[in-house]
């Protein structure tokens, strides 16, 4: 099944990645403050995801 990540815009294929865990809290809170429109039920792509995660570590 696919859908559209919300925050790439990309067509995706798999599942919504789904947050639990407190990591997931911070991730959603850079997600939002990028895109303000983005709410946590759109749901987000697993390379968002990934890429997001890397923003939090503060790598640079
Ligand atoms: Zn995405």
């Amino acid at each position: 099944m696919a859908y559209t990540c919300s925050v790439c815009n990309q067509v995706v294929d798999g599942d919504l990645v789904a947050f639990q865990d407190h990591t997931e809290d911070h991730i959603i809170d850079v997600i939002k403050s990028k895109n303000p429109d983005w709410v946590e039920s759109d749901g987000v792509c697993q390379k968002c995801v990934e890429y997001f995660r890397k923003q939090i570590k503060g790598e640079g």
